[in-house]
Order: structure tokens, then sequence, then C-alpha cells
């Protein structure tokens, strides 16, 4: 019997013991700099010329790793190598692909403060978010291991006397996973392995900013025994190999996630049926979020400003999760606004390779560009209270930033910044607070701080998120606890980490036969 799931605990770094242990895993992340990583298709290794350089965005000198870059054919041989593959591979027991999940979560324990020492390196994420992505991939590969143990046997549907019925779950094909850095681990490695364990093959095509991780994470599932062709690594930019794989008549499904403009770019195209496809292709998206954090008067307002600040400014911003809006009522307003300021005041920026720093940098220049310009447009829209300031000349840093006074309609308010900027709004009561969160294309997370039982019910109801939260902060679902995912144009309506994840997946089959 496996053991039930329980999520990797969170690591304490006050402890020395620990903190060594990440200092160790920096060492040998930094033995490692530089290397050249080549495609990986059908289990052999493919170099090119023209090269993916990952840099640490803290210090852009210091090159992560060179990775090949796939090009059309590389793209072309690895589909054909995954349709194959995906032959022998659906029909492999459903024990032996958990297991080889489970096996590859072992390795990743072992070796969890060198992965957390590379996401510091090669995504600048702090110690604990770091370490919280390490742990969140390591959850997923249990979870859904787990998930497909429950899933095999199929459901129990009726039969009569005459008759035998059956309901199954079969795997669908090809899936091509194109992930995004910010969770450059936990959901690179998630996608993949919800799609692998249903009996897919895979073509991952991991974010142009973050491709070491994902080498990285290729070699753990070679170790626990993946057989060569079921997952592909074929990094490559979005034109050249992104469009051609999601656009090939042997795409079953695409597993994406990433920002909204190239989720609904995909979900058209896959719409699209080309010469020789046999199928509708199946989409599953996770994109952007607009999320807000309400605060009703009968709070506690110091719970309040930490939950306001934590998710706003947790690895600087960058979680489709993370609180861009604060809708604080009236009466409660100014001393939510001014505790806020006064926490924001205290964060320190910098390079995260320190364990006391609190938020690191932005993923790259088009990132800190966007970010910047946004907080231009919120000194038009809003009042500066805290932050503001860029520098992008050793690394992309962006000091914590809180604008107050902001209209419910203005564009800081509604528009997708992703990045550690939050807009304080004033609500006149709580409908229109919850009128206000409600006020965006998205509906992924937002958190109700509040001790009025009417208050948390009218939420549940009305507050039109896929992830709510009550007197906490909006980010940090946990996989099996949380199950993760949006409503609205966040994506469609999946939910990560959740009991029902594997059967994007898959198709039911049923089968009858007279007795
Ligand atoms: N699952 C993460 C959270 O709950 C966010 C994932 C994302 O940003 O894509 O904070």
């Amino acid at each position: 019997m496996v053991v039930p799931y329980k999520h990797e605990p969170f690591t304490d770094f006050s402890v020395e013991e620990n903190k060594q242990a990440l200092e160790e895993g920096l060492n040998v992340v930094q033995s490692y700099l530089n290397h050249d990583y080549d495609l990986v298709i059908g289990g052999k290794r493919y170099s090119t010329n023209d090269k993916i350089v990952s840099v640490n965005p803290a210090n852009k000198q210091e090159v992560i790793g060179t990775v090949s870059k796939a090009t059309r054919e590389h793209a072309e041989k690895a589909m054909q190598i995954a349709d194959q593959t995906f032959n022998t591979w659906r029909k492999t027991k459903p024990e032996m692909r958990a297991d080889i999940l489970f096996r590859a979560a072992a390795i990743v324990r072992r070796r969890k403060h060198e992965f957390s020492a590379l996401l510091i390196k090669e995504v600048g994420k702090p110690w604990n978010e770091a370490d919280a992505d390490t742990a969140e991939a390591i959850d997923f590969m249990e979870y859904y291991g787990r998930q497909m143990l429950d899933l095999k046997d199929g459901i129990s549907v009726e039969s009569r006397p005459i008759e035998y019925n059956r309901f199954n779950y079969i795997p669908l094909g090809v899936g091509i996973v194109i992930s995004p850095w910010n969770f450059a681990f936990a959901i690179m490695a998630g996608m993949t392995a919800a799609a692998l364990v249903s009996g897919n093959t895979v073509l991952l095509k991991p974010a142009s900013t973050t491709p070491v991780v994902a080498a990285k994470f290729i070699e753990v599932l070679e170790e626990a025994g993946l057989p060569a062709g079921v997952v592909n690594y074929v990094p490559g930019s979005g034109s050249e190999v992104g469009d051609y794989l999601v656009d090939h008549p042997c795409t079953r499904f695409i597993s994406f996630t990433g920002s909204r403009d190239v989720g609904v770019r995909i979900y058209e195209r896959a719409a699209k049926v080309h010469e020789g496809q046999k199928w509708l292709k199946r989409v599953i998206a996770e994109m952007g979020g607009k999320d807000t954090i309400v605060v009703d008067q009968s709070a506690d307002l110091e719970l309040a400003a930490q939950s306001i600040v934590a998710s706003a400014f947790g690895f600087s911003g960058q979680k489709c999760s993370a609180c861009s809006r604060a809708v604080i009522l009236e009466d409660v307003y100014q001393p939510v606004l001014d505790r806020v300021i006064e926490l924001t005041k205290n964060l320190s920026v910098g390079e995260t390779k320190d364990r006391s720093v609190y938020m690191g940098p932005v993923i790259d220049q088009a990132a800190y560009d966007k970010i910047m310009s946004y907080i231009e447009i919120g000194k038009e829209e809003g009042r500066l209270v805290a932050g503001g300031k860029g520098d992008d000349s050793k690394g992309y840093f962006i000091e914590p930033t809180v604008f107050a006074d902001v209209d419910e309609n203005a564009r800081l308010m509604k528009e997708e910044i992703f990045g550690p900027v939050v807009a304080f709004c004033k609500a006149k009561d709580f409908d229109h607070a919850l009128e206000i969160a409600n006020n965006t294309d998205y509906g992924l997370t937002g958190a109700v701080l509040t001790n009025n039982r009417e208050h948390i019910e009218k939420a549940r109801e009305d507050f039109h998120v896929g992830n709510l939260y009550f007197n906490r902060g909006c980010t940090g679902a946990i996989v099996g606890y949380q199950p993760f995912g949006g409503f609205n144009m966040s994506g469609t309506d999946s939910k990560a980490g959740g009991p029902d994840y594997l059967l994007l997946h898959m198709q039911a089959k049923t089968t009858s036969e007279m007795l």
C-alpha cells in the first residue's frame, strides 16, 4: 500500500543545519554554472549551435546555463517519437507510471536544497519561495501518482444481469506542455507529471528564461526509470517551435501555464482542425489573475496588513495568485494603508543568495520595463505611497510599490502587472467591495479578511474566483489541499493539484459485454 499523501513540509532556515544545507546546495549549483544542455528526444541528446542563454535575473552577467534551441525539424522528430512511444506507453501499468513519479519525487527530495538553490539562481527566488517551489514539485509527483492509482480501475457503473459494463479512463495521446518561469520547477514538473502518469507522451517546452531547472528535471525522470521518448525536452521559441507543435495534427492536447495573451493565442490556434487531424484538441490553460484582498471593519487589521504585504510582494508579485488590489472598507482604510506602507518600507530588495533578503529581482528586461511603465501609469492614477523606483544596472530590481486612492476602474485595478505593485481602493460597504473585486476579466484568487460570518457566507457565494481564502493571504495554494486554478480569463477552469486534474488528460471509455 502506498502511504497516504501529505504535503512536503517547508524548511525552517533559521535552523543552522538547514541553512548550511541550502548553502551546500548553492555550492553544488555553482559547480555546474554555465554548463551546456542538449535537447532530449527519444532519449538521445541533440546539440544545436543556436542557444538559449539562461542568466541570473539578479546578476545579468552570471550565466546559469546554455541550452540548445530546438528547430522545427527537432520538433517534428520529437513529435514522431512521442507519437510512436504512445503506442507502448499507453499500455503500461498505471502502477508502474505512478512508481516512476514516486521515485522521481524521492530523488528530488534527496536533492531538495540543490533544486531550491538552482531556483534562487535561475529565477531569483528568495530562499523560502524557492523551498516552496521545490516542495510543490515533490507534492505534484506524489499527489498525481496517487490520483492515478485511484483512477486506474475506472468508476463503477450499473450492469443488467445479462451484461458486464465497465467505465474506464484511457489516455489521450501526445501532449504539448508549455510551462512558465515563475514556478519554474513546480508547475513545469506538475504539468509534465500529470500528463505522463495518465499514460500520455509529452513534448516539454519550458519557458525560455528558465530552461536549466527543466533540463535537471529531465535527468531526474531518466534516473527514476522513465522510458526514452515518453517525455521529450524541446526548449525553443514560441514562434519557431511553440506554434508548430500547437498546430501539429498529431497533437492531442496542450497543457499551458503562462500569460493571458499566449494562452488565448494557443486556445484559438488549437481550435483549428488541420489536414490529417483526427480529433478536436484539448487545451488546459492556466493564465493570469488580478487578485484582490478585501478587508472589512471587523477584520484583524494587523493580519490584514501582513496578508496584503506577503501576497503582493512575495516573489516580487510574480505569481498569478499575487494580490495586486487591496479593497478596503472606508472605516478601516487609513489604518490598513498606514500599516502596509510601514511594513513595505521595511522590506529588503536584493540578490537572494543572501537568506535575509526578502525580495529578489523580476525575471527579465521585458518584465522590468512593463512593471516600470505601470508604475508610471500608477503615478497618474493614484498616489505613490511606497517604493516606485527600479534599478536594472546589475539585475532587474524594483522596489515593492504601493499606490493609494486608486479608482476602481483605473488600469492599475484591471490589468495584470505581474510585479511588486499593489493598488489600494476604498469601498463604501461590503457589497461594493465584492463588486470591485469581481470587476475584472479574471477570476483566479481572492481573500477576505473579516470576522463577520455573514460576509464570509456572502463572499463564498458571490466572490467569483477559483481560489477564495478567508483570514489569510491569497497566494500559496498547496497541492491536494487547495486545488488551484481560476475562472474566466484566468484559464480553462482546471484545478492543478486537485482530484479531477488528471481527468483533463484522459478520456472515458465504456465497454459493455453481453454475458
Ligand atoms: N499556485 C500558486 C499560488 O497559489 C500560484 C501559481 C502561479 O502563479 O502560477 O500562489
